[in-house]
């Protein structure tokens, strides 16, 4: 689908109600443009929940000034035409309070974009605006003036952000992007010191082999085939929706019986990934007019070292990402479910996902059947898609208990003759200690 070729009413619904209902903005908060072609401005109205915006409530601004709609405009129309006078390049002005970047917000501090190498490629700068009168010609200088300066993120003091892109998705997805990093941010504090990646580390991550690979062209498609990429629609529609992956991020890719995979496609919201999307890739080459995601040489990788492997998840959820991006340790002994399914998951350098990618496929094993990689993502694998899906909802819970008992007191981990008897009972593997 060309969501360009969408009316803007329909744009503005479609990516308002995304953004309520994901809780990044109340009925009364936020408000969203998109300035067409003609110039004429689009806008959310003054006053209507945003629970049931429709199509007929958006207002359209003509260049002159006129303006027509059974609404009266966002009261803070005033920046919006701001933004769009200082940056004629944009075509979208996204504003909201979502709780993070408001915490940063009201402490008047910017949040890192540096934490994993997604955000820092969705979000190139941000800058402070100074606080001033919601609706005034006066914030709408002030927030005109960052813009001015090329940056596409403005973080308004004591009140929220203003994100401007060539399109409203593209608006979305850095916003959402940088919510769920100035999140993690915060999470990540309780942990313990937070490392941000160095320039070197960024550059490491801009890998281009998913561009470079030969076509092939696939002529028969598999009741297998076909039931995979059913069931990673389905999935990956899930993770969405319970923040396992974002617009911008996570990977899924499924083995088939032919050693060829299918693997989610680069560069695609997550939300609206179909069937076709997915690319199928065989013997390092990828279905003809499509590009995998970057993480393809490293699905090739664990699927070339472990046969038993059917399916393999990367992705970025918040409370594993908090053990990813500081010191603290992942210890999966707290309970039973917990321990069986995570085992030795373990935690990589970060360099080592781009230089080395064959070191993670072998740090895998029975016993590592998911692994942490410092400042980019959890990886888990399983012998059915299903099983690498339970893995990684497992995995995020376990983090999240983990983060929410540090304000009730000390871990109990599972002794060691107790997990003897986990060993005996679900006939695992030793462990190695
Ligand atoms: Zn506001």
């Amino acid at each position: 689908m060309d969501y360009a070729l969408l009316h803007p009413a329909d744009q503005l619904v479609m990516i308002m109600n995304r953004i309520y209902r994901k809780g990044m903005t109340t009925t009364s908060g936020g408000n969203l443009s998109i300035k067409d072609d003609a110039g004429d401005v689009w806008i959310t109205p003054a006053g209507v929940d945003k629970g049931t915006l429709n199509r007929t409530d958006i207002v359209r601004v003509h260049e002159d000034g006129s303006i027509s709609g059974p609404h009266k405009p966002s009261s803070e129309l005033p920046f919006h035409l701001a933004v769009y006078r200082a940056r004629p390049d944009l075509h979208a002005v996204l504003h909201a309070h979502p709780q993070a970047l408001v915490a940063f917000s009201i402490v008047r501090k910017l949040p890192s974009l540096r934490l994993f190498p997604s955000v820092g490629r969705t979000c190139r700068s941000l800058r402070l605006a100074a606080y001033d009168l919601p609706g005034s010609a006066r914030l709408g200088d002030k927030i005109a003036a960052e813009f001015a300066s090329g940056t596409d993120i403005v973080i308004l003091e004591n009140h929220g952000v203003v994100i401007g892109g060539k399109s409203l998705f593209e608006a979305f997805m850095a916003f959402e992007t940088l919510e769920s990093s100035a999140r993690l941010e915060t999470v990540a504090h309780g942990l313990g010191a937070v490392r941000e990646l160095s320039d070197a580390q960024l550059s490491l991550a801009e890998t281009r082999y998913h561009l470079t690979m030969d076509d092939i062209v696939f002529n028969t498609h598999a009741t297998e085939e076909l039931a995979a990429r059913r069931d990673m629609v389905t999935l990956i529609q899930r993770s969405y929706a319970q923040g396992l992956f974002n617009a911008t991020n996570g990977t899924y890719s499924v083995r088939l019986s032919d050693g060829s995979m299918l693997i989610t496609p680069y560069n695609k919201d997550r939300a609206y990934v179909q069937v076709e999307d997915l690319v199928r890739v065989k013997n390092d080459m990828k279905e003809q007019g499509k590009t995998p995601s970057r993480a393809v040489r490293l699905h090739g990788e664990i699927y070339r070292r472990h046969p038993e492997i059917k399916a393999v998840l990367v992705a970025h959820p918040l409370h594993l990402m908090a053990f990813a991006v500081t010191d603290a340790v992942f210890d999966p002994r707290t309970i039973p479910e917990s321990y069986i399914l995570l085992r030795e998951i373990s935690k990589q350098p970060f360099e080592s996902i781009y230089q080395n990618p064959s070191s993670i496929a072998s740090a895998l094993s029975d016993r590592v059947p998911a692994l942490l990689v410092e400042n980019d993502s959890v990886i888990t694998t399983g012998d059915s898609l299903l099983k690498a899906f339970d893995r990684l909802e497992v995995a995020e819970t376990t983090a999240s208990s983990i983060i929410l008992s540090g304000a009730l007191g000390k871990i109990a981990h599972i002794t060691p003759d107790q997990i003897e008897d986990l060993h005996k009972a679900f006939k695992l593997d030793r462990p190695t200690a």
